[in-house]
């Protein structure tokens, strides 16, 4: 990561000021020890298929399994904590440089980083709803109830919950237009720790006048960024921070 790079990105997101909107992916989140799914060789992707296991077909199917899979898979998440990438966007936000963030992670990071306006474009981890009542439960309620039995219900109706997260063979929730149309107000999108290669979320990053990417390895649309940014997360946007005179 070299200086005069980071001084490009802090000069493009000063000459954006206001108009632009961040795109995080996984990347930002393994300083936080929140394995990246998708990472060739570590990545738990590689030990389940979670086209087979987090689907929709299989919270119909097989509950038992998709239910013992996503509490292995995404219970250590509930307890992480935001890392400096998240805290830097959340200043950037308070500083009023870039408008929000759009996520394609459902840790729940930023909100715990303080960034107000975030869009969870494959949903979140907080919640599960029930699927008879609609009644929303927090996703630790749930995961307490899987302790005990091996389906988690709705202590309401009895009906079955699922989580809030958009799993494979979900329609994308509103909070996808919602990121479409925050782009769309946008000259600059930053995009954090995400290889752009997981559709439609990756579309984001190619409708957009100005791009900047912080993403440790190469991602498709590098050609026609701005900027791009070799480094991790935290080192870089605090760089970035400490050039913009907000650290
Ligand atoms: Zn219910």
């Amino acid at each position: 990561m070299a200086d005069t790079d980071v001084r490009s990105l802090a000069e493009l997101l000063a000459a954006n000021k206001g108009h632009a909107v961040a795109l995080t992916g996984a990347g930002i989140s393994t300083e936080s020890g929140i394995p990246d799914f998708r990472s060739p060789g570590t990545g738990l992707w590689n030990r389940i298929d979670p086209m087979e296991y987090l689907s929709v077909d299989a919270l119909y199917a097989r509950p038992e399994t998709f239910w013992q899979y996503f509490a292995e898979v995404f219970g250590p998440t509930l307890a992480a904590q935001p890392n400096a990438g998240h805290l830097a966007l959340a200043k950037l936000e308070a500083a009023g440089f870039i408008t929000g963030v759009i996520t394609q992670n459902i840790d729940g990071l930023h909100q715990k980083a303080g960034s107000r306006t975030v869009y969870e474009v494959h949903g979140h981890l907080r919640t599960v709803h029930c699927q008879s009542c609609g009644r929303t439960y927090p996703m630790s309620e749930a995961l307490a109830q899987l302790k005990k039995e091996p389906i988690p219900h709705c202590s309401e109706c009895g009906g079955r919950v699922r989580p809030d997260v958009v799993l494979f063979g979900d329609m994308m929730p509103a909070a996808f237009s919602q990121a479409v149309a925050a782009v769309e107000r946008s000259s600059l999108v930053l995009v954090v720790g995400s290889s752009l290669t997981v559709s439609p979320a990756n579309s984001l990053a190619f409708q957009t006048p100005h791009l900047a990417i912080v993403n440790r390895e190469p991602t498709p649309a590098d050609g026609r960024a701005d900027v791009v940014l070799s480094g991790g997360a935290g080192d870089t946007l605090s760089a970035v921070l400490r050039e913009l005179n907000l650290a």
